[in-house]
């Protein structure tokens, strides 16, 4: 099978007692022993659940991985892949990641004793020089988050195999449409579900994808030990957004690249981030590894502070909210909101400065959407009432 015909029917097959077509909610925390010592392959949900089941077969389907456990949120996948690791090991992270992993990775560092460096991973002799002996995991995640920059992915997996450490692949970004990190040589894919597998702001999940069989079993039994699955329910909604992947990531990246070019031409703007432009310094590098560019847009406002709040304050369509991959349009201002949590020498080391929007686009008729920035844009002429004090930050 196809991958688009994967999104649909892996995994899905449950229900032998009534062949419905749809997989149930098996909505139970315990399941009856048939006999002392033998269930029907279900004991306890927290240890897996078939609703749960379906999803991970369907997500290790897409990706080509041969395990997948679905976790309560994306934070909850990150978590779980840094369980692979113990005290004293060293992590290599992308310097411009999610400002939520930033985070966790700062607590294990302080309080487990995880040695992390920041690495403009873009830069493979940068990734070189930074190893140690104790170097024992790379924390690839491209597209990065907010601006947008690509890491080669094969580049640095063939770096950790020579160290016998691990690469793992934030793929929310991009998805398993758009973006496949194990035929690049990844050896652990994770994703925040909440964004585009799920693709419809309804749900938090994550997932952590592997293809060793070795690591297959250390990730189902950390899964279980730890507790972290997600409710029968959420999978549930996840595998029903799943369904229409392929045509959502189509969709999503046909409006992006219309935005992203009605930004490049438009007086008020300055940079914009897309790698779908062939002006993104790395769109080559993109084309060659990727299967698409996604739905993520970031640009610079050229302006003053008060003309970034104004444009934020004034979209009708696209919505001032966090998170991403929905098929409604948001707008977020990273330094204040998705990355307010990141450390802020971080943060301008990773060049997010207070002028850059990120835009989640989703799937709605693009002209409107193109009208809606436009009319928003519109602030050259405008005095200072919108200068009144910024928003509280909000953490994500
Ligand atoms: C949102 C996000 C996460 C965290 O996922 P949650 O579902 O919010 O916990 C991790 N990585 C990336 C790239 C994300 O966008």
């Amino acid at each position: 099978m196809r991958l688009q015909t994967k999104t649909v029917h892996t995994g899905v097959d449950k229900d032998t007692a009534f062949n419905s077509v749809i997989t149930p909610i098996y909505q139970t925390s315990t399941f009856r022993f048939e006999d002392v010592g033998k269930s029907k392959g279900f004991d306890y949900t927290r240890s897996a659940n078939p609703t749960r089941r379906a999803l991970e077969e369907n997500i290790a389907a897409l990706e080509g991985g041969t395990s997948c456990a679905v976790v309560a949120t994306g934070m909850a996948a990150v978590a779980l892949a840094l369980h692979f690791f113990k005290s004293g090991d060293h992590i290599i992270c992308t310097h411009d990641c999610y400002g939520g992993t930033e985070r966790l990775l700062r607590t294990y560092r302080d309080q487990f004793g995880l040695e992390i460096s920041y690495v403009d991973m873009r830069d493979p002799d940068l990734v070189r020089s930074a190893i140690r002996p104790n170097t024992k995991g790379f924390w690839i995640e491209t597209p990065s988050n907010p601006l947008l920059n690509i890491i080669d992915i094969r580049t640095i997996s063939e770096i950790p195999h020579e160290w016998g450490s691990l690469a793992i692949v934030d793929n929310t970004f991009l998805s398993p449409v758009n973006q496949r990190p194990f035929e690049l040589g990844a050896d652990i894919i994770i994703h925040s579900t909440t964004k585009y597998l799920n693709g419809h702001s309804d749900v938090v999940g994550g997932a952590v994808v592997v293809k060793r069989p070795d690591h297959a079993e250390k990730l189902q039994f950390l899964a279980n030990a730890v507790g972290l699955g997600a409710s029968p329910f959420d999978c549930w909604l996840v595998l029903r957004g799943i369904k229409t992947l392929a045509p959502r990531m189509k969709e999503h990246e046909r409006n992006a690249r219309a935005v992203a070019e009605f930004l490049s031409s438009h007086p008020s703007v300055g940079k914009v981030f897309y790698p779908g432009l062939p002006t993104h310094p790395q769109h080559d590098l993109a084309m060659r590894q990727q299967h698409g560019f996604g739905g993520m847009v970031s640009f610079e406002v050229d302006g003053e502070i008060s003309d970034v709040q104004h444009v934020l304050r004034s979209t009708r369509i696209f919505t001032l909210a966090e998170s991403l991959g929905g098929v409604e349009s948001l707008i977020e201002h990273p330094a204040t909101m998705s990355h307010a949590s990141m450390a802020a020498e971080l943060h301008e080391r990773a060049g997010i400065n207070e002028r850059v929007i990120r835009l989640s686009v989703g799937i709605e008729d693009v002209d409107d959407l193109i009208e809606d920035l436009d009319q928003a844009l519109k602030f050259k002429n405008d005095n200072l009432s919108f200068a009144e004090t910024p928003k509280e930050a909000v953490e994500c």
